[in-house]
């Protein structure tokens, strides 16, 4: 069985061959599974699909199709056999009929309407996957390709219809969902789609926290992004995956989007708190405090692309991982160091050198550059 695209929907698709007793091949044009999660994200549910059996085919892009759908063939001219195939690669709007009735599209072929749901026609309406609205995190046109969103706007519809004086301010995005044992869930922009829109004055913060009190049983960690604008704090987005209470924590930065909050309201959310369920101090409590280190610059974290070409050469990346932990981050370590022994050794830091620490995940770094704090050295956290 194989699968071309691993969006959400493959992935999905590819649970249920699985849980059949299949075979299953994903096939990915991009250098990812799951997008547009970033990588992050992305690497904790391509070790999932790994654990459960499934192989996945990066930077395949699939040239034809041949033998009734049995052969699949790359453009590095490899081929792929097949018992089945499944598309999974992303929908277009239908909405030829619009065009021809005069209807006004956007330049990708969604429909054009106001804050009323209304087309560039009198009397002629259209919601769901084939409009285009705004983003509420940007600002700009995008279409609402979610059911939510579709459900939400017929509701609406009927109310603005029956005289009720509302509008529809935008789309945020909001999407969860299962993938084998794991829950993937995202709300407004990610990274990536930043990058896209031409939008760069954002920051990032990647926390790992568990699920739960820790010294609750089954305590699993919700590894969490938040996206947010320099400067104002404006939230643009977050994602999350987990085994846990992952689209509870998405579900509440969706309602502090709607809201209007900023980064620097996160910490004062009051959430529930009982130890089978969350922590005192919650994700996006967390997640607010972070944000207010960086925006504060009481700690310091640079993303790798905006690291100077030069320091590469002549600063000192600091790699604070115990023995026998898994490599993180991209870029080479000067010097490890492990976190446990880092104040009876931190001699070994060079005071006249620029100092990074190489990879921020969880509270590790950010202890660690707390400890060279109390030494004078003001290192800097690579977000990536
Ligand atoms: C596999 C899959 C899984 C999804 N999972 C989720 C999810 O978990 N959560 C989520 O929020 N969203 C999910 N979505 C997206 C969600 O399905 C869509 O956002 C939603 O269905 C959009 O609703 P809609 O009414 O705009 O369009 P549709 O549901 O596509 O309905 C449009 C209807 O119009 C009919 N139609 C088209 N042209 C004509 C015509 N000329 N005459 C008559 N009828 C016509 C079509 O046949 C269709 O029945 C998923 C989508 C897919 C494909």
């Amino acid at each position: 069985m194989t699968i071309l695209g691993a969006g959400t929907i493959g992935i999905e698709v590819a649970e249920s061959f699985v849980n059949n007793n299949m075979d299953v091949t994903i096939v990915e044009q991009s250098g990812q599974v799951a997008a547009p999660f970033d990588s992050e994200i992305a690497e904790i549910v391509a070790a999932e699909l790994q654990a459960q059996g499934v192989h996945v085919l990066l930077h395949h892009t699939i040239k034809e199709i041949t033998d009734n759908g049995k052969t699949l063939v790359f453009d590095n001219g490899t081929t792929h056999q097949t018992d089945m195939l499944f598309l999974g690669t992303g929908v277009q709007p239908n909405s030829q009929l619009a065009a021809d009735a005069g209807i006004k599209l956007s330049e990708d072929g969604h429909i054009i309407v106001n804050q009323q749901l209304a087309t560039s026609l009198p009397d002629i309406y259209a919601i769901g996957d084939v409009i285009e609205t705004t983003s509420l995190i940007t600002g700009q046109p995008i279409p609402s390709l979610l059911s939510s969103a579709a459900n939400r706007q017929g509701h609406l519809l009927a109310d603005v219809f029956n005289g009720a004086p509302l509008i529809y301010k935008g789309f945020i995005g909001a999407g969860v969902a299962k993938f084998f044992d794991l829950t993937v869930s995202y709300v407004g922009y990610t990274e990536q789609m930043l990058q896209q829109a031409g939008i760069n004055d954002y920051r990032s913060v990647f926390i790992t926290p568990f699920d739960h009190a820790y010294f609750f049983p089954n305590a699993d960690r919700v590894n969490f992004k938040l996206l947010y604008q320099d400067k104002t704090g404006k939230i643009l987005g977050g994602q999350a995956v987990g085994r846990n209470g992952i689209d509870k924590r998405i579900s509440q930065l969706s309602v502090a989007i709607t809201g209007n909050l900023t980064v620097t309201d996160l910490p004062s959310l009051e959430i529930p708190y009982s130890p089978p369920y969350s922590s005192t101090r919650d994700v996006l409590n967390i997640a607010g405090y972070v944000a207010i280190n960086q925006l504060t610059n009481r700690t310091a974290t640079i993303k790798l692309t905006d690291i100077p070409e030069t320091d590469f050469k002549s600063a000192f990346f600091l790699d604070i991982r115990e023995a026998g932990k898994p490599a993180a981050g991209s870029v080479t370590p000067t010097l490890n160091i492990p976190l446990s022994e880092l104040r009876e050794r931190i001699n070994e830091v060079p005071t006249d050198k620029k100092v990074y620490i190489t990879f921020r995940k969880g509270l590790g770094p950010y202890n660690a550059s707390r400890i060279l704090a109390g030494k004078g050295i003001k290192a800097t956290m690579i977000e990536e």
